[in-house]
Parts: C-alpha cells; sequence; structure tokens
C-alpha cells in the first residue's frame, strides 16, 4: 500500500493581537490510500484547522503536504481546481454547510457545474446515481434543505462530496450534530462507501467513541500538537500519554463487569498564542515534572507506527 497524503512537520499560525496563535503546530502524519485516520481533541486543539489547511481552504504557515506522491503545498489556481475534484470535505452541521435556496438536485450539480465538461443528461443521471448511493429518496430531488431532517440533509452533504469521485475527503464532526441513532446511520453509510469505492479519510471528531470502530489510525491532537498516534486497537487497548488515557477514561464501556475510574484533568489549560517551551500539556498532567515545563516533548516512534509525545511515557506505563 502506497501513502495517499503525507503530511510533515505542517503549521498554521494566526495572527491575533494578544500574540502568535499556534493552531497547528508541527504535526507529521501519512494516510495509506482506502484508510481511515481519526483525528482526535478537544475543541480548539487544531483538528479542525489541520483538515482545512490539508484541502487548501486555509495557508499552510510552514511545513509540507504531498498527495500522491506530489507536492501539493503550493499550487496555483488551475492546480486547485483539479485537486478540488479529488479532495473534498464533510461538514459538522449539513444546515449551515447547505444552500437554503438550492433544492437537493441543485445541490449535488453545483459541483458539477462548476467543473463543466459533461452534459445536462450526464449531470441529471449522476445526481440520481449519488441519491441512490446515499439512500436519499429520489422523490426528494426537489426539496430544499430545511424540509429535510439532520440525517437526510447531511446525506446530501456527503453526496455533494462524493459526486466528483474523490479520492480523500476530510470528514470534520460529520455526525456530531445528529441525533445518536442516525449517527450510527451515518457513520455505516460512510464505512459502506469506503468498502466499495476505496475512499481515503480523515475523521476529525472530538469523540473517541465515534472513532474506535471506523479507523484505522488514530492520532490524538493536544493545543496544536499530535501527542500520541497509534493502530486504533492499541491505542484503545494501551494508551501511553496521559492525556490519551484521560480520554479514553471518559468513553463510555457497555460493559457492567467492567468498571473503568475516570481520570479528571484538573488545572489550567494552556494558551495556544505564544505557547510556552515546555510540554503543552503539562498544566494539566498528573505526571507532570521540572522537565515538562522546560522541554517540549519529540514525538517518538515505539513499535511500528506507534508514537508517542512524552518525557515520561515509559516511567508512567512501567514499559
Ligand atoms: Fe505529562 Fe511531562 Fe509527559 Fe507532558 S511530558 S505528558 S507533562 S509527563
Amino acid at each position: 500500500m502506497s501513502s495517499l497524503l503525507e503530511v510533515k512537520n505542517l503549521k498554521k499560525y494566526f495572527n491575533t493581537p494578544r500574540g502568535t496563535l499556534h493552531a497547528v503546530d508541527d504535526v507529521t502524519f501519512a494516510i495509506e490510500e482506502g484508510e481511515t485516520l481519526g483525528v482526535v481533541g478537544e475543541s480548539g486543539c487544531g483538528k479542525s484547522t489541520l483538515g482545512r489547511v490539508i484541502l487548501h481552504l486555509l495557508d499552510s504557515t510552514d511545513g509540507q503536504i504531498l498527495f500522491n506522491g506530489e507536492d501539493i503545498t503550493n499550487v496555483n489556481a488551475a492546480k486547485m481546481s483539479e485537486l478540488r475534484k479529488k479532495m473534498q470535505i464533510i461538514f459538522q452541521d449539513p444546515f449551515a454547510s447547505l444552500n437554503p435556496r438550492l433544492t437537493i438536485y441543485q445541490t449535488i450539480r453545483e459541483p458539477m457545474e462548476i467543473a463543466g465538461g459533461m452534459s445536462k443528461q450526464q449531470m441529471d443521471e449522476r445526481v440520481y446515481e449519488m441519491m441512490d448511493t446515499v439512500g436519499l429518496a429520489r422523490r426528494l430531488v426537489n426539496t430544499y434543505p430545511h424540509e429535510l431532517d439532520g440525517g437526510r440533509r447531511q446525506r446530501v452533504g456527503i453526496a455533494r462530496a462524493l459526486v466528483m469521485n474523490p479520492k480523500f475527503i476530510v470528514c470534520d464532526e460529520p455526525v456530531s450534530a445528529l441525533d445518536v441513532s442516525i449517527q450510527a446511520q451515518i457513520l455505516n453509510l460512510m464505512q459502506d462507501i469506503q468498502e466499495a469505492s476505496g475512499l481515503t479519510y480523515i475523521f476529525i471528531t472530538h469523540d473517541l467513541s465515534v472513532v474506535k470502530y471506523i479507523s484505522n489510525n488514530i492520532l490524538v491532537m493536544y493545543l496544536g500538537q499530535m501527542v500520541e498516534k497509534a493502530e486504533s486497537d492499541t491505542l484503545f487497548a494501551a494508551p501511553l500519554h496521559p492525556y490519551t488515557k484521560a480520554l479514553l477514561s471518559a468513553v463510555p464501556i457497555p460493559d457492567v463487569h467492567h468498571e473503568k475510574k475516570r481520570v479528571e484533568l484538573k488545572g489550567e489549560l494552556t494558551s495556544p498564542i505564544n505557547p510556552p517551551d515546555g510540554c503543552r500539556f503539562a498544566s494539566r498532567c498528573p505526571y507532570a515534572k521540572e522537565r515538562c515545563f522546560k522541554e517540549n516533548p519529540v514525538p517518538e516512534t515505539i513499535e511500528g507506527n506507534h508514537m508517542v509525545a512524552c518525557h515520561y511515557f515509559r516511567e508512567i506505563n512501567q514499559m
């Protein structure tokens, strides 16, 4: 298998009146074709910014993005419109992301109109094909977003993202705004589509339980940085970073015989604006020592592709 996407030392900083906000700070990873990388972290950890920088919806500050082996860090408008067909996004809130003045037909057809090169009949056929793929009844073709429930609206968002036959999709909290029962339907749909078409996903969420079953690998972010990355099963079975342990301790396990102690995170959240030199988790970490406040840990590979950024992970995990 080859890497479809490689991200190397990617940074995205924003200038604010209070200083430089380090939204994404030196993040490196690769995704193999047909796989899903879950990107997890609390609100404000930079996960959505990371997705937007990869798709060029935001410019990067530094680092490199390779797609299919080609450096796409800096591309011109013509190249960008070519990439748009291959790289798509599904947004969290389908109601906010769909144009309320366009019917479902117009919404799904629009990317084809922008790209050009297809006849009206070809576009019509593709719209219906997409509606079938995502499980939207054809009778809804002339309805407007406000006439649909949340699950159907998100199906429209997925159909629109798929219509140009992309290779890669950033799914930015795609089920967070939906009822739990609908979440499972949409997750199953996305998995079915991936199996049928070999799509590659980055699945961004604050909810670890959502990514467990659909991700091959999971990357945990804290204040703009990667703190741990591992295969999904490994991460859930044996998390090494204190922050991952705390996140996992909050995930409910449906097993009455399995009692889990929730790790409460105490302490002030470090500001991502002009962050200090040390570990960004130090102010909340129960294992923090003097070194942690002076030196930011560099991600270290343990075995396979399990990476962790913590000075004391061996000691903490008695390795
Ligand atoms: Fe905690 Fe120190 Fe490890 Fe950071 S480097 S996670 S503060 S033990």
